[in-house]
């Protein structure tokens, strides 16, 4: 069976935690779907086309991974793109709870849709797209916990104030 997962988040920005899992996945799953929210609750630091690019830009060494945006339901995505599993990052007991709940609601919504976890090497299990925003806004150095292009990214925002 050909096996397509589709793998959602905010992405805001990609970081090296996210780049673990997409790695693992471009090794298990015969295709993988990034699946960028565009998340109309909170603002982004990066717009959804931003989002998209600085994903493109680091996962070109992986042929069986596509990125898109979306902004409708996951589960119907998931069904317009043909993905049979929903992949979610999990680092620690804290991510357990609402992950949990997703998972359980999706199956609900669209119980043929299988929801896998993978765990990231642990060097990046402490890394959350919020906290690099954070440190970055601050002036922190965040090199060590995204790629090169989001780093440039992150200094132009914020050195431009
Ligand atoms: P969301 O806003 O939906 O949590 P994110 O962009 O933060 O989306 O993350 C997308 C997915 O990647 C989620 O499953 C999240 O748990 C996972 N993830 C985020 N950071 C890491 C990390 N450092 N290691 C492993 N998985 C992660």
């Amino acid at each position: 069976m050909n096996i397509t997962a589709i793998y959602p988040g905010t992405f805001d920005p990609v970081t090296n935690g996210h780049l673990d899992i997409i790695a693992r996945a471009a090794r298990l799953y015969h295709k993988v779907i990034v699946a960028v929210a565009v998340n109309s609750n909170k603002t982004p630091l990066f717009d959804i086309a931003q989002r998209v690019e600085l994903l493109e830009q680091v996962s070109t060494e992986f042929t069986n991974v596509v990125i898109i945006g979306f902004d409708n339901l996951l589960v119907d995505c998931a069904r317009e793109q043909g993905a049979n599993v929903v992949l979610r990052g999990l680092r620690a007991i804290s991510d357990f709870e609402y992950e949990f709940q997703l998972a359980g609601m999706n199956r609900r919504l669209s119980p043929e849709l299988e929801t896998m976890f993978l765990t990231p090497a642990e060097q990046y299990e402490f890394i959350s797209s919020s906290m690099i925003k954070e440190i970055a806004r601050l002036g922190g150095d965040v090199s060590e916990f995204v790629p090169d292009n989001v780093l440039q990214r992150l200094i132009e925002k914020f050195n431009r104030g």
